[in-house]
């Protein structure tokens, strides 16, 4: 890992889906902070908000969500030269504010700068088409968008409605560049997918789901992009499957520099990946740090319950200690005025319910969490009693829904 200082910085992102039934606060006030060339890790369970919060990052949200408050301020020099002129209240030295630039700018940014790496792959491949056209496709679109940033026209907007209406005028074979075709095996044969060249002329359907992964990966590199984006990763493969996806981000990483940004509800996933880690609760970073900071030292408690929740193959067969409860609800109207984890924290104080705590700037070495207890230790004769809440969700064993936790340690569950 190289420490170069935040590529991207996170401060007060805000995101709400407004819908019939009110306003949802999906994320509020997410902060972070990513070096350049690291793997950080945005770990939490479903509904947690982070897989919106990837989003948000690169501009691919949809009604009824949008941005609604914060700043994403990435570092290119390059890219603040050439938008300096035309927003220059989105540009701060080498830093430029994603938020302020224009929708068609940003566009052109996401795989020359920033590429994302989805869950499913199958539902991201064009089934009629082949997987080495649609890597080609995805090369020629980022050296056109490389030739000529400042253009959205200069390339293409993916599989849909554009390209198939493209088809009519020209072949793939016509629009795609003979380099582009090359660029793509090249790329296949980087991501380990055996005869790429015969592999480029097979279709998505006729790839494991191992390999369409992979290819996934090899279409996100296609524009060398600083920052890669992976959501979660491996949820749809098996475990010898995961093993060697991970494997080759790690290989990627180490050989680019590039900087990743993982969110996963997996643990074992960041354990075996990341340099540092936030974890997201209720659409907020409640915990975040350099890795071993946070698994051997965890100081919120809902980070302690996830933890807790891990199966440890080589101790004791004691049962697993799940989180009781669920994620609360975020409609606007219906969230607490307390600390959101509160009616399922095993810690909760009086303090806790007078309002929601703070996540400090910057806590020693870098090592923060959301909770009163970041600042004094526990005493367990200011905790509330059992039963506190009306509902009980604080006892584990009445619980009706106790495995969120679980889910997220066991790779059960999917992001939101
Ligand atoms: Fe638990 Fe209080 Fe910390 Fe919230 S602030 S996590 S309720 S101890």
């Amino acid at each position: 890992m190289t420490r170069n200082g935040p590529i991207l910085r996170v401060e007060g992102l805000e995101t709400r889906f407004f819908t019939e039934e009110g306003q949802v606060n999906a994320v509020h006030g997410v902060d972070m902070e990513i070096d350049d060339g690291e793997v950080f890790g945005v770990v939490g369970e479903s509904g947690s908000g982070k897989s919106v919060t990837a989003l948000s990052l690169l501009g691919l949200l949809e009604s009824p969500g949008r941005v609604t408050g914060g700043e994403i301020w990435y570092r290119s020099a390059e890219l603040a030269d050439s938008v300096a002129e035309e927003t220059p209240t989105a540009v701060d030295g080498d830093y430029v504010n994603l938020l302020g630039l224009p929708d068609r700018v940003r566009r052109t940014l996401r795989g020359t700068h920033f590429s994302m790496i989805f869950q499913d792959p199958m539902s991201s491949f064009n089934p009629s088409l082949t997987v080495g056209e649609q890597i080609a496709e995805a090369v020629e679109a980022q050296q056109r968008a490389r030739s000529n940033p400042r253009s959205v026209a200069s390339r293409t907007q993916g599989y849909g409605l554009g390209q198939y209406l493209m088809s009519f005028v020209s072949s793939s074979r016509e629009y795609v560049s003979e380099e582009s075709r090359d660029r793509a095996v090249e790329l296949l044969e980087m991501v380990g997918i055996p005869d790429p060249v015969l592999r480029a002329e097979e279709y998505p359907h006729e790839y494991s789901g191992g390999m369409l992964q992979r290819a996934m990966v090899a279409q996100a590199l296609a524009g060398e992009p600083n920052v890669l984006i992976a959501d979660e990763p491996t949820t749809a493969l098996d475990v010898t499957i995961q093993a060697q996806v991970l494997d080759l981000l790690d290989e990627i990483q180490a050989e680019t520099g590039m900087t990743i940004l993982i969110i996963t509800h997996n643990l074992g996933v960041v354990a075996r990946m990341c340099d540092r880690v936030g974890v997201m609760y209720a659409g907020e970073i409640v915990e975040r740090g350099a890795l071993a900071d946070v698994f051997d030292s965890p100081v919120h408690p809902y980070t302690q319950g996830l933890l807790g929740s891990v199966p440890d193959l080589g101790g004791s067969s004691g049962r697993l200690q799940p989180i009781a409860g669920n994620v609360p609800s975020l409609l606007d109207h219906e969230m607490p005025d307390r600390c959101y984890f509160a009616d399922r924290c095993p810690k909760a104080m009086e303090a806790c319910l007078q309002k929601p705590p703070e996540l400090p700037v910057d806590g020693a070495a870098g090592h923060t969490a959301k909770c009163y207890l970041a600042e004094e230790p526990f005493d367990e004769s200011t905790a509330l009693p059992d039963g506190y809440f009306e509902d009980g969700s604080t006892d584990a064993a009445d619980s009706a829904d106790a495995s969120g936790a679980a889910e997220v340690a066991s790779d059960g569950g999917e992001s939101e």
